[in-house]
């Protein structure tokens, strides 16, 4: 159960030491400031290397991707694009851009990388505005007689708006494992188009690609959007593309969850989605293991509307952040990601399996990508009551919707779990077997309370001696697996 340096890439082990120093005077400089920053920048690490943490979405970047962030790039203006930009002495900045651009291009093979966006959710505004661009206003150009949507009036925009008919998007339905960006209501994407979901088949709770070729021929869509944030499985792209193609919508990507898959050579073929899609964006942060932000691959044909992220929905990027995404690209580079990924997806079957031969519910029967969705009814619990009662024993996952959730999008009936922190801990299969049986003796041990007007959703009560039987346990495998060994503070 020790971490193993070459499979897991303990990032930063090598130059721990380095490290150490670095962060010590930091935090030494800090403290004379606002001691009480200092402080709850010490407890933040002292609270993740002490916790379970299964978010899918969360990870552990190395030291030198967290050093890049904190420099004076911070400080710098660079609204435009690299060697045009609205301030003067940006030649650092544009060294920056154009090295994480270059790694992200290399990395995933795109033709085109934007890496301004400062978060997930900035890239896909990016890529909805710029797909718009090109293909709502293009066939019109002519008849403006403007080459470039740069070069229209007024008049031109005014009349483009009245024309603009189909501004339609087909995506994941938000209980099937979409995201709020992929038009659901509450959010601008469900509001700026007329908005259409696919959900997943009822009874295997795989993707139904017929069911998404027929609602495509129906509803006939300007943008198919494909990825999630809560699907177990892999998605074939290749098939995605000839749906979108069929109908003649654009096909972006949502890599946000499982980049690190793609950038890690897992996902390959019809499961790498940069060849099929038109647009792909991702976020940074989670199992590509980069610092928060936000990423756009564009073939060719949308490459000139992506880099025009600022000014049409961007402001200034964070450059520093720009930064700290070359360093991470750069690491993502190496065979030893390619490892890590790897082991990413084995120990997520290892943990589905785990569940299984406990007789627990998986959403789909298992899992293929880095996500394992844990139905909580069996247990007698909404999603709601089993996330704060694992929390109560150190166990951190989050609530999520199964799909037709009875219990709705708050309370829910299920439990989403990720393996790309633990992983990068050095935890393997045998540590995610032990991790699954911790979390169905938790599960075991919770009985929902009753409250005076019915069932209450989010009331339970956790068996004496559980909590502390499972911190326990948990603590054995948390220190055989340390969190940046060898930084010390
Ligand atoms: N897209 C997907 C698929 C996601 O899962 C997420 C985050 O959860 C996002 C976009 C948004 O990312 P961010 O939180 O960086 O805006």
């Amino acid at each position: 159960m020790t971490a193993d340096p070459v499979t897991s890439h303990a990032p930063g082990a090598e130059y721990a030491e380095t490290a150490s120093a670095a962060y010590r005077a930091a935090l030494q400089v800090i403290e004379s400031v606002e001691p009480r920053i200092a402080a709850a920048t010490r407890k933040e690490l002292a609270d993740q290397r002490d916790s379970l943490k299964l978010i899918a979405s969360e990870n552990y970047a190395s030291p030198a991707v967290l050093l890049t962030m904190g420099s004076w790039f911070s400080d710098k203006y660079a609204e435009g694009t690299i060697g045009h930009r609205f301030y003067a002495g940006c030649q650092n900045v544009d060294t920056v851009e154009s090295l994480a651009a270059e790694h992200a291009r290399e990395l995933f093979g795109a033709p085109y990388a934007y890496v301004q966006p400062h978060s997930g959710i900035d890239a896909n505004l990016v890529a909805f505005w710029a797909i718009l661009a090109t293909r709502v206003e293009a066939p019109e150009l002519a008849n403006l007689g403007a080459k470039h949507v740069n070069d229209l009036s007024e008049a031109d925009w005014e009349s483009l708006r009245n024309k603009l008919g189909n501004q339609r998007l087909l995506g994941m339905s938000l209980d099937a494992g979409g995201h709020l960006t992929h038009g659901f209501r509450p959010n601008i994407s469900g509001k700026m188009f007329h908005q259409r979901s696919y959900g997943t088949d009822p009874n295997t709770g795989f993707l139904d690609y017929d069911a998404v070729a027929k609602a495509a021929r129906e509803f006939k869509p300007l943008i198919i959007v494909a990825g999630y944030s809560a699907y177990p499985r892999r998605v074939n792209f290749a098939t995605m593309r000839e749906i979108a193609d069929e109908v003649g919508a654009t096909l972006m990507v949502d890599m946000a969850h499982f980049a690190g898959l793609v950038a890690g050579k897992v996902f390959t073929g019809d499961e790498d989605p940069v060849p099929h899609a038109h647009v792909t964006t991702t976020t940074t942060h989670k199992s590509l293991r980069g610092p928060r932000g936000g990423m756009v691959l564009a073939q060719p044909e949308y490459s000139d509307a992506v880099d025009k992220g600022c000014p049409m929905v961007l402001g200034g990027p964070l450059s520093h952040v720009m930064a700290a995404k070359a360093v991470a690209l750069a690491e993502a580079r190496q065979p030893a990601f390619q490892a890590y990924a790897r082991r990413v997806a084995d120990n997520a079957q290892a943990l589905a399996d785990g569940f299984l031969k406990r007789d627990a519910n998986l959403v789909t029967g298992g899992t293929d990508n880095h996500i394992v969705l844990l139905d909580v009814t069996s247990f007698g619990l909404t999603g709601r009551q089993a996330e704060s009662a694992l929390l109560d024993a150190g166990i951190v996952t989050n609530r999520n919707s199964v799909p037709s959730d009875p219990n709705g999008a708050w309370y829910t009936s299920g439990i989403r779990l990720g393996t790309p922190a633990l992983t990068t801990r050095g935890f393997g299969p045998d540590d995610f077997d032990r991790v699954a049986e911790l979390i169905v003796d938790v599960l075991s041990n919770t009985t929902p309370t009753q409250a005076s007007s019915g069932p209450s959703k989010a009331k339970y009560t956790l068996a004496a001696g559980t909590a502390e039987r499972i911190h326990a346990a948990s603590a054995e495998l948390l220190e055989a697996n340390p969190l940046y060994p060898g930084l010390t503070l």
